[in-house]
């Protein structure tokens, strides 16, 4: 609809990005402009605002902007899924693969309790693998994901059928082909 929409014509297509042949979806924009930003925020805000959730987990950066923010406005917590080595206390790890090479994210260990139901959020799905790495790290964790929430899913790419397959459902605002 509309408010999609809104969020969708916000976000600047950076051709050749990071490599030749790709195109980055860059989120800067919808953040730099107060009505965009907020309508991105009021989503996912009237999305969750009825579900039982006791915690939000925002990925590595992107994912914080929106997701602490997101917290904020449900009046939960916020826990960060940080690249490796960045977090002081006790953590946990899940490492995937990448196109080149490998990956791991990390979380502190008493980030969640056994059964609190968490909520997931990233900016953008394109293989899944970040978001799945996600959600095996919390699952590992006693978490309850009840849902993967991100800004842009890139469909071709299959990862939202990916996550879809594990059972753990998935919300994106919008997609590009
Ligand atoms: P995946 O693990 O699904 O292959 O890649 C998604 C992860 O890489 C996300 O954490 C996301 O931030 C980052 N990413 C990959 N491609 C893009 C892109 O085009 N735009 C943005 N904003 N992030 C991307």
């Amino acid at each position: 609809n509309d408010l999609h929409d809104l969020v969708r014509r916000a976000i600047r297509s950076v051709p050749d990005w990071p490599k030749p042949g790709v195109t980055f979806r860059d989120i800067t924009p919808v953040l730099q402009d107060p009505r965009a930003f907020r309508v991105l925020i009021d989503l996912f805000v009237y999305r969750y605002m009825r579900q039982r959730l006791d915690l939000v987990a925002g990925i590595d950066a992107r994912g914080f902007i929106v997701g602490s923010v997101l917290a904020y406005e449900l009046n939960l917590g916020f826990v960060p899924v940080r690249k490796q080595g960045k977090l002081p206390s006790r953590t946990v790890s899940e490492s995937y693969v990448l196109e080149y090479g490998n990956a791991t994210v990390e979380m502190h260990a008493d980030a969640v309790r056994t059964g609190q139901r968490v909520l997931l959020v990233d900016d953008l799905i394109a293989t899944g693998g970040t978001m799945l790495a996600g959600i095996k790290l919390l699952q590992r964790l006693g978490a309850n994901v009840v849902e993967a929430a991100a800004v842009i899913d890139l469909p071709e790419l299959g990862g939202s059928r990916a996550i879809a397959a594990t059972g753990t459902p998935l919300y994106t605002v919008c997609q590009f082909g």
